[in-house]
C-alpha cells in the first residue's frame, strides 16, 4: 500500500465512521469489546485501528443501536447510513428478483424475493443491507417495502392492543398519573431532531435553498436583531 493510500484511508478512520461501517457490515454489537472491532476492521478493510479509536467506535455504535431500540429510530437510522453507501454501488440484474451488486469491499448477490444477500446481514436482521437497498432502488422499489413488517408501528401497537393485567398477587398502587409539566425555554427551539432517511436523501439531492429576505425585528422593524433582543423603548 502506498503512503498516499494509507493517508487517504486514515482520514476515514474516525470513530464515527468506523462505528457506522461496523454496524452496516456486521449489524450486531451485543457482547462485543473494542478488540472485536479492531479485528473485524482489520479483516474486512485492512484498517489498522488503535485501541482508543476502536473503543470510541464501539461506544458510538452502541449509542446508535441502543438509542434506537428504545425510541424506535434505529431502523430509519440504519437505512439512512446504508442508503448512502448503496449510492456508491452498481447493480446488475440477474433474473427476477436477483441482482449482482458491486461496490464496497464485497460484491454480493442479492435476492429480494427471499430477503437474502451474500453478506448475510439482510437475512438475519430482516432490514436491508446496503446491497439490498442498492438493488431495490435500481428497480424503483421504496426502501420501506424491503424492511420486514415486524419493525413497523402497526406491529408494535398490535402488541399492546389487548388489555394488560397485573400478575396474580401483584400489588397495584392506586394513583392517577398526569403528564409531566413541560416548560418551554426562551428563544428559538433547538432543531436537533433525527432526520429520517427520506429527509436525508432529499437533502442529498441538493435543492437550492430558498433565498432569505432581510429579517426585521417585529417590534422596531430594524434589521440585525429580533424582538427578544430589541433595545427599542417604544411599546
Ligand atoms: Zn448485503
Ligand atoms: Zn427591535
Amino acid at each position: 500500500m502506498s503512503v498516499g493510500d494509507r493517508i487517504a484511508q486514515r482520514r476515514h478512520c474516525t470513530p464515527k465512521y468506523v462505528g457506522r461501517l461496523f454496524i452496516d457490515r456486521v449489524g450486531i454489537i451485543d457482547g462485543l469489546n473494542p478488540q472485536h472491532i479492531t479485528d473485524a476492521m482489520n479483516n474486512m478493510f485492512d484498517m489498522k485501528l488503535d485501541y482508543t479509536t476502536s473503543y470510541r467506535a464501539l461506544l458510538y455504535a452502541q449509542t446508535l443501536v441502543r438509542g434506537s431500540a428504545e425510541d424506535g429510530r434505529g431502523v430509519e437510522y440504519l437505512l439512512a447510513i446504508r442508503s448512502e453507501i448503496a449510492d456508491t454501488m452498481t447493480v446488475q440484474p440477474i433474473d427476477g428478483w436477483r441482482f449482482f451488486v458491486k461496490g464496497g469491499k464485497m460484491d454480493c448477490v442479492v435476492d429480494l424475493e427471499h430477503g437474502k444477500c451474500d453478506c448475510g446481514v439482510y437475512a438475519v436482521e430482516k432490514i436491508p443491507c446496503s446491497h439490498a437497498i442498492a438493488a431495490g432502488t435500481s428497480v424503483g422499489l421504496h426502501i420501506s417495502t424491503l424492511v420486514c413488517p415486524v419493525y413497523s408501528k402497526d406491529f408494535l401497537f398490535a402488541g399492546y392492543s389487548e388489555n394488560i393485567y397485573p400478575c396474580v398477587g401483584q400489588q397495584v398502587e392506586e394513583r392517577t398519573c398526569f403528564p409531566p409539566e413541560v416548560k418551554r425555554g426562551p428563544g428559538r427551539q433547538k432543531k436537533s431532531r433525527w432526520q429520517s432517511w427520506l429527509e436525508l436523501s432529499r437533502m442529498r439531492g441538493r435543492k437550492p435553498r430558498k433565498q432569505h429576505r432581510a429579517y426585521r425585528c417585529s417590534k422596531c422593524k430594524e434589521t440585525g436583531h429580533t424582538k427578544p433582543q430589541c433595545k427599542s423603548s417604544s411599546v
